[in-house]
């Protein structure tokens, strides 16, 4: 009897406790998804504020063959994507940086110099499937929870205050996701390649490219910043098992001429 009071006493807590916390940390926890944090709502709002400061310093790039290719890398990536509570935006802007940025709401921006970087469709896919490693698995979310709390975000998303959007703004373009969140990604990243028929071997290609030239990164790409010498990163992209039977369907693109209309 006694056992069974200290059984109730414990689920009686543990409601109250739920109850008790805010509506937003609650929610999805029931429903399987599983979100803790912002709704989707939530973020996409945080997101659209931010791109507006990153496309107020920047143009977008304007190559209507370019967009065509990119069009075919994303959706070859994003329908292998199941159930995602997303809608992708992905942007171009036009930057030599080698850099692409998530922010809140899945809305991805690439750089064009991380394009011209890429020396093949395959490794821009695999950077791009790596960004959604970091949506998917609520990444974005969860570092600008860390830095700025929830209460200052949700004060924000709710009213707006410029100041702190910026704050916020810097906070996610300057500071480094875990080296857990980094595996996590690579590896949500390896795997969607693998099922989009892109050799998943393009990421490794990609980080060997990065520290072999150690060109112009920028201050904020996040691919650089983020445990730069992580051996162990790169030696994992390298392992990465392919299955034996697996066979890549390359891109039917002219990258070099893509590239150069841009
Ligand atoms: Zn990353």
């Amino acid at each position: 009897m006694k056992l069974l009071g200290g059984f109730l006493l414990i689920w009686v807590v543990g409601i109250l406790v739920v109850e008790l916390l805010p509506k937003n940390f609650t929610d999805g926890w029931f429903d399987g998804t599983e979100r803790i944090g912002l709704s989707i709502e939530q973020e996409e709002k945080l997101g659209e504020a931010m791109l507006d400061m990153v496309l107020a310093g920047h143009t977008l790039a304007e190559s209507e063959r370019f967009d065509s290719a990119f069009s075919v890398i994303q959706s070859r990536l994003l329908s292998q994507v199941d159930s995602s509570a997303y809608n992708y935006k992905f942007y171009l802007v036009d930057d030599p940086m080698v850099n692409a940025l998530t922010f809140p709401g899945a809305n991805i921006v690439v750089f064009t110099g991380l394009v011209d970087f890429c020396e093949s469709p395959e490794q821009l896919s695999a950077v791009l499937a790596h960004e959604i490693g970091h949506v998917e698995e609520q990444h974005v979310v969860d570092k600008l929870v860390a830095e700025i709390g929830m209460s200052i975000l949700i004060g924000v998303i709710t009213g707006g205050d410029a100041t702190v959007m910026h704050d916020i703004y810097k906070t996610l373009a300057s500071s480094y996701f875990s080296r857990l969140q980094e595996q996590d990604a690579d590896e949500f990243g390896m795997k969607l390649l693998l099922d989009s028929g892109i050799d998943p071997l393009a990421l490794a290609e990609f980080f060997r490219k990065l520290s072999e030239e150690k060109a112009d990164y920028g201050e904020y790409l996040e691919w650089i910043m983020s445990h730069p010498n992580n051996d162990s990163r790169v030696a994992a992209s390298e392992n990465f098992k392919v299955p034996y039977t697996f066979v890549p369907e390359p891109f039917s693109m002219d990258w070099e001429q893509l590239k150069s209309s841009l």
